[in-house]
């Protein structure tokens, strides 16, 4: 890497499973997406491993749950520090692997270490119920118990969050935990399951199983009857194939799905503050989140002005390798994420779009791309209706709040939503009629382990975060007490 690690045991090409870690003949390599340069050759385990890692949470998860909620919050607590003293490292790791800035890795880290408190701190407030009787001599306790092994696959764009998001209440809950990480990014994954290890959670409660045949570990975690459970953030068209497999088991599934993110710029905005919240929102990550700004939609009195502001913020942005300092935007991922930008800004222009900033591979080569802005987006068009994950900007112009809320809502995507306003009515108003799981109001910026993330429609199942994120982990028993 880039940048020499303080601490290199924490680069680790092995899988963890029940407390060993395992070295496998089959490998495969890992490359650095600003290079193109392999970082290491991780351990390839297929299904059988998955089943075997699968059999090891299943023995190891009584235990677990067997310890106090404050015992467990002591071991998260522990993992979350480790995960902050070694930030730097973590944050190396997976600039190297994925590409967004070093600086924006480290803020990943602290953001997906921040679950971990978090979490840790509910294990010992996982509170059920007394309800009063019906008859005079019954008694009525509710139990909340956890619900199992669970079995986690998550994507490269957050490769260390997206697992804290789900291992942090899972373990808090009781559970044991199976992390299938993105085959772009395990490293970041394996490198969690080393300070989970020194931080003391007993062997066969979080198990890391890299590998390249996505499809075959996961078909095993969801047929397996004893996996209890799935947890999946990624596409909706693979959060369907999970859910039909996990239809024979009657698996509980948390999924966190695409979206399509509609961005709305309203004539009373502060207009520069909308344009700030136009740039975190849909340029964080290069564009590759899934709440990223898919559609701006700015209301014609404001429309030339909030363009050329954009268009200027979006001009000084600069595409780079994450370990260079200035840098502000990582490479795509790979060479089909930036063919998909590339469709999409054909599409729009073929259809009337004009490009006003960007529209092409930057002339750094590989998979960079230059940050984008379009004029004239339509509804017909790919951008529209499709989750663009790149940095494109398409900017469609409306002249009322009816017309926008209903463009807004013609997706089947419901994650989030943005919109800036200074009307307190509107505001109200436009945030009760979005059909979204989340609502940005005059910020462009939603994520925190505070609140509830999570879609609607065919953005998903569940929520990650906040109070209610724990109660995807676990199940309520009802006592019926007689006889008092
Ligand atoms: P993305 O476009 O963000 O990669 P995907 O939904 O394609 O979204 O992938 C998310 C995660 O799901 C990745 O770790 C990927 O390897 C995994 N995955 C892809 N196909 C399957 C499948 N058929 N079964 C289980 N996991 C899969």
């Amino acid at each position: 890497t880039a940048r020499p690690l303080k601490d290199p045991s924490l680069l680790e090409p092995r899988a963890y499973v029940n407390g060993v870690w395992i070295t496998k003949d089959k490998t495969f390599a890992v490359h650095d997406p600003a290079t193109g340069d392999c970082i290491a050759h991780v351990a390839d385990l297929d299904a059988t491993d998955a089943a075997a890692a699968i059999d090891a949470a299943h023995a190891a998860q009584p235990g677990w749950a067997a310890w106090t909620g404050k015992e467990r919050a002591a071991v998260l607590r522990r993992w979350f520090d480790l995960m902050v003293e070694n930030a730097d490292d973590l944050a190396t790791i997976l600039c190297a692997e994925m590409g967004k800035p070093w600086a924006e890795s480290r803020g990943e880290i602290l953001y997906g270490a921040a679950f971990i408190e978090w979490f840790g701190e509910e294990a010992k407030r996982i509170y059920g119920d007394v309800i009063p009787g019906h008859q005079r001599d019954k008694r009525i306790v509710v139990l909340k118990q956890p619900i199992g092994v669970v079995g986690s696959i998550t994507p490269w764009n957050f490769p260390n969050a997206m697992i804290a998001r789900k291992v942090a209440p899972a373990l808090a809950a009781g559970c044991s935990f199976v992390a299938r990480p993105a085959e772009q990014t395990p490293l970041s994954a394996t490198a969690m399951a080393v300070l989970a290890e020194r931080a003391g959670v007993p062997a066969g409660v979080f198990n890391v199983i890299p590998g390249s045949d996505a499809a075959g570990v996961g078909q095993e975690l969801c047929a397996n009857p004893k996996v209890a459970k799935i947890t999946f953030t990624g596409s909706t068209r693979v959060g369907r194939i999970l859910m039909q497999q996990s239809a024979t088991t009657i698996k509980k599934l948390s999924l966190e799905l695409g979206g399509n993110a509609p961005f709305i710029v309203f004539d009373d905005a502060d207009l520069e503050a909308a344009v700030e919240g136009a740039m975190i929102a849909k340029y964080r990550n290069n564009g590759q989140t899934c709440v990223c700004a898919n559609r701006i939609y700015v209301q014609a009195g404001v429309y030339d002005a909030f363009a050329e502001k954009l268009r200027e913020k979006v001009g000084a942005l600069k595409p780079g390798n994450g370990f260079d300092a200035g840098v502000t935007t990582g490479p795509l991922i790979n060479e089909a994420a930036v063919a998909k930008v590339e469709r999409h800004i054909a599409d729009a222009v073929e259809k009337g779009a004009e490009v006003i900033e960007g529209g092409q591979r930057s002339n750094l080569g590989g998979t960079f791309f230059r940050p984008t802005v379009l004029t004239g987006a339509k509804p017909g068009m790919a951008v529209a209706k499709e989750e663009t994950f790149g940095p494109l900007a398409p900017l469609f112009r409306f002249e009322d709040e009816a017309d926008v809320i209903a463009m807004a809502n013609d997706t089947e995507f419901g994650l989030a939503a943005y919109f800036y306003s200074r009307d307190m009515a509107r505001v109200w108003r436009v945030a009760e009629q979005l059909e979204t799981g989340m609502v940005g109001i005059n910020t462009g910026l939603i994520s925190t382990e505070l609140a509830p993330f999570g879609g609607v429609k065919q953005s998903g199942l569940g929520r990650e975060g906040s109070k209610y994120g724990i109660e995807d982990y676990l199940e309520l028993k009802y006592l019926c007490m007689g006889e008092i």
